[in-house]
């Protein structure tokens, strides 16, 4: 039984397409009441580096428009150039996604949209605008607007598929969840997507993301499955078996209510606090202002190295005991640094 509400979005299939009989298999299993709405498969696969499966190309689009005929269930799939664009559109996708490597280059994104600008609008797909590999907003943000100008708010939804990062995550590529806060809050109207499969890279990980954006508010899901994820030719750990994926959509709930009841209380309490915080943060930014005047007097440089260091150790201890999480604790601490080296300046 699918608990969802029927306008929740699941994308789900294959990282890409391999053959015929897997795209078939793959959504015929999907499409037997697993709660999948759309089906993906990746026909161009942007690798990172080369000498890998780079996808089949024109002829899954064929198997694409199989699926849609056969199971009813619209599809999907990424494009990267005007080219695979003009395919997508002459095989009858529903949705295109333009993928983080895309979402990276405003060149290609701008071309992407140009071309999108020349079919009727009748003809255009929906445009899923992943976020780019790097946690840049703007990049994410500069993509969203070049095609919500052409195609308009109803054809347009966000994928937050996670980031590249230097600091060890959990997850393939690190969440950052408040951007794509920071992109909900810019574009209030756009559906908001979670791609939990590459977010988190190992097919154990994808119910606990699945589960927190469900719980964040997010419209949908973007999910890779696969008929024997062991063989597949790409991202063969983040695959799930058509079952796993069934006993993770069964098992989500979304929160969809509007209402606001029982906040009131909490939320003026978390006024309350934020005001002694921020208080508490000028007061500390007026002291690093005696600090830099004394050392300015001594001739000592602002940066001590050594000192910001014992402090952060000692924060990150005291963090642990806290249940804080140290990666947020260590942002906190080195954007609270630096707004007090500005004030020793
Ligand atoms: C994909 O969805 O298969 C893909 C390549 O995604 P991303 O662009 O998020 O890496
Ligand atoms: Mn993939």
């Amino acid at each position: 039984m699918i608990r969802l509400p029927l306008n929740t979005l699941i994308i789900a299939g294959p990282c890409a397409a391999e053959s015929r009989e897997q795209v078939l298999t793959t959504a015929r299993l999907l499409s037997e009441g697993t709660g999948c709405t759309v089906f993906r498969a990746g026909v161009w696969k942007p690798r990172t580096q080369p000498g890998h499966f780079e996808g089949v190309g024109e002829e899954a689009l064929s198997w694409l428009r199989e699926v849609k005929q056969r199971y009813a269930l619209p599809v999907a799939t990424e494009v990267a150039t005007p080219e695979h664009l003009r395919l997508a559109i002459e095989y009858g996708l529903d949705y295109v996604w333009l993928g983080a490597r895309t979402t990276t280059s405003p060149f290609m994104v701008q071309a992407l949209a140009d071309a999108l600008r020349a079919y009727e609008p009748a003809v255009r797909p929906c445009v899923l605008v992943k976020n780019p590999l790097s946690p840049d907003i703007r990049l994410w943000q500069g993509a969203v607007e070049r095609i919500l100008e052409v195609v308009g708010e109803e054809r347009v939804m966000m994928v937050h598929r996670g980031f590249s990062s230097s600091t060890p995550s959990r997850y393939r590529n690190a969440p950052m969840w408040s951007l794509a806060f920071e992109m909900r809050r810019m574009f209030p109207h756009i559906p908001l997507l979670n791609d939990a499969s590459h977010m988190a890279g190992d097919a154990a990980l994808v119910l606990e993301l699945s589960e927190e954006a469900m719980k964040l508010g997010y419209e949908g899901l973007m999910l890779e499955v696969h008929p024997q994820p062991e063989v597949a030719l790409s991202d063969a750990r983040q695959q799930l078996s058509p079952e796993a994926f069934h006993k993770l959509v069964s098992g989500l709930s979304c929160r969809c209510s509007d209402g606001e009841w029982g906040l009131e209380g909490l939320r003026r309490e978390i006024d309350e606090l934020d005001e002694s915080l921020w208080n508490l943060i000028v007061q500390r930014m007026h002291v690093s202002r005696r600090i830099g005047e004394a050392k300015k007097e001594a001739g000592i440089p602002i940066l001590r190295r050594e000192r910001y260091e014992e402090l952060l150790t000692k924060r990150l201890e005291w963090a642990k005991e806290h249940d804080l999480d140290p990666v947020a604790v260590r942002t906190i601490m080195d954007a609270m640094h630096e707004e007090s080296c500005r004030w020793q300046l």
